[in-house]
């Protein structure tokens, strides 16, 4: 591609809200074969709502719920915010803490009015040897139905099963329509639980879920994707992102995302609108047929 044909690509796209910080982009994206979504705040809009409660036998479902969103305020997980917002709209009022701990991908752990409160995925309950099974039939309906279930346990006692529910982006059906008439492989690389991934990505028709993936294990699943399936560009918002975005040969962050996704990739979306990323994907393919 010559440098005016770059130049007037770049400008048209910018002009529709996608911005190239490396002219080279617009060739990479050209050649993409697979494009991979980060889920929380790419593909959903990054703000869950706690959805379901389910306590274990004797115990009170105000007095958890108080007692999780007390640790929670403490943390800036999306997931806290649903749960210290569904905690206020209840009136329960937050007990001060001690010796908060966040365990990236796992969960969030402190001491509440004397209570140990651990509050976290299926995984951290398991790695405090708790046994998860009893909300086993709760846990599967839960994801089944796109929620992300979690596990509090007060004093090294599993206490209830807490769900949230991430609304899907109203732009994202669109976007994967349009990635799939251009040709493309769509995948999910997500920290999430799996089968609540595999129920988002039924309901999008996206070809491949990469899950219960840990925060730095992202450039991984790109690397896999890559070595299976050719040039990847990657979409995502959040610091566990950044990484990731480096590795793909296309990095797409959104720019209402944090700074340091933004600083790590190539082409950044001006709004959270996921179909712009078919439209940069067909502008790039106009531009560089152009100049042959
Ligand atoms: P993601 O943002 O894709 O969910 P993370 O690595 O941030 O990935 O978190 C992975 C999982 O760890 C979450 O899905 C959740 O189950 C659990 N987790 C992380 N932080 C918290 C928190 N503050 N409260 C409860 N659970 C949490
Ligand atoms: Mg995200």
């Amino acid at each position: 591609a010559t440098p005016t044909s770059i130049m007037v690509g770049t400008g048209k796209a910018a002009k529709m809200g996608v911005l190239f910080r490396k002219g080279e982009a617009l060739q990479s994206l050209r050649d993409a074969k697979v494009i991979a979504l980060d889920k929380t705040g790419t593909l959903t809009r990054g703000r869950p709502e706690l959805t379901d409660l389910v306590v274990a036998n004797d115990v009170d479902e105000a007095d958890t719920l108080r007692l999780v969103a007390s640790v929670e305020r403490q943390s800036e997980h999306p997931i806290a915010e649903a749960i210290v917002n569904a905690a206020k709209a209840r009136g329960l009022e937050p007990a001060t803490i001690q010796d908060f701990e966040a365990i990236p991908g796992f969960g969030v752990a402190a001491r509440v009015d004397g209570h140990r409160v651990d509050v976290g995925a299926d995984r951290y309950m398991r790695k405090l040897g708790l046994d998860v099974e009893v909300f086993a039939k709760t846990a599967h309906r839960l994801a089944d139905e796109g929620k992300s279930p979690l596990y509090a346990a007060i004093d090294g006692r599993l206490a209830a099963i807490i769900a949230v529910a991430d609304p899907i982006k109203e732009s994202t059906p669109a976007a994967i329509r349009a990635l799939h008439a251009e040709g493309l492989q769509v995948a999910m690389i997500t920290g999430d639980n799996r089968r609540t991934a595999e129920a988002i990505a039924r309901r999008l028709g996206i070809d491949k879920v990469v899950a219960e993936v840990l925060p730095d294990g992202k450039v991984d699943a790109v690397k896999s994707l890559q070595a299976e399936g050719g040039l990847v560009a990657f979409v995502g918002d959040g610091i566990n992102d950044a990484p990731a975005l480096a590795q793909a040969d296309v990095g797409i962050a959104i720019g209402t995302g944090t700074d340091i996704a933004i600083e790590s990739a190539e082409v950044v979306l001006m709004s959270g609108d996921l179909r712009n990323v078919p439209n940069a994907i067909a502008l790039s393919r106009a531009t560089i047929r152009n100049i042959k």
